[in-house]
């Protein structure tokens, strides 16, 4: 079970967020290799990307109904079992991959914004792929389930245990380090 101890629900905890997340970064945004220390647009981001937690959704979802889970063509049979996954099966799914594998990463917003439109051009591929097979029915569907991922998966806001453990112990040095000069 993972624990997000900083509940950065609110501004003042996703800024401290960010704060102890680029210091696990050695204060470097991880795509264009240069400080965040003094950037004031940040942005939190998913790695793997959400493009790539879709697939190992989609994946998951094949495996549970006998499909090869390698086997990435298309076809209106399996897009129309693949939707018709339950929503409930639908964030086990999720919660098991997210726990196991999801990192968060602060990155410059302009760094962001980047990723952010090469993501959405996968998607726009992936679909206009499907577009050519599928009924039409079926599409409208896919592109709503499509979207029920992602909302599932922005949803949990957590951070690995690795960065939990370290942000926790970074935190607890911090504390030390403040009572000392308050005994100074
Ligand atoms: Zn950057």
């Amino acid at each position: 079970m993972l624990i997000n101890p900083l509940r950065y629900d609110t501004i003042f905890e996703k800024t401290e967020l960010h704060l102890l997340l680029s210091e696990y970064q050695d204060g470097l945004c991880p795509i264009c290799n240069t400080s965040l220390n003094d950037a004031t647009l940040k942005e939190l981001d998913h790695n793997p990307t959400v493009f790539e937690l879709k697939e190992q959704v989609f994946r998951a979802i094949q495996i549970r109904n006998g499909y090869d889970p390698l086997d990435m063509r298309l076809t209106n049979q399996k897009l129309t079992k693949i939707i018709s996954t339950s929503r409930r099966v639908l964030e086990e799914i999720i919660k098991n991959i997210l726990s196991t594998q999801m990192f968060i990463r602060s990155l410059h917003k302009k760094c962001h914004s980047t990723i952010d439109r090469s993501l959405g051009q996968q998607e726009k591929d992936f679909l206009k792929r499907a577009k050519g097979i599928i009924s039409k029915d079926i599409y409208d569907r896919l592109v709503e389930f499509r979207k029920l991922i992602k909302s599932i998966i922005k949803g949990h806001r957590i951070i690995s245990i690795a960065q939990s453990k370290a942000i926790s112990s970074r935190r607890q040095e911090q504390q030390l380090n403040s009572s000392d000069d308050f005994i100074n």
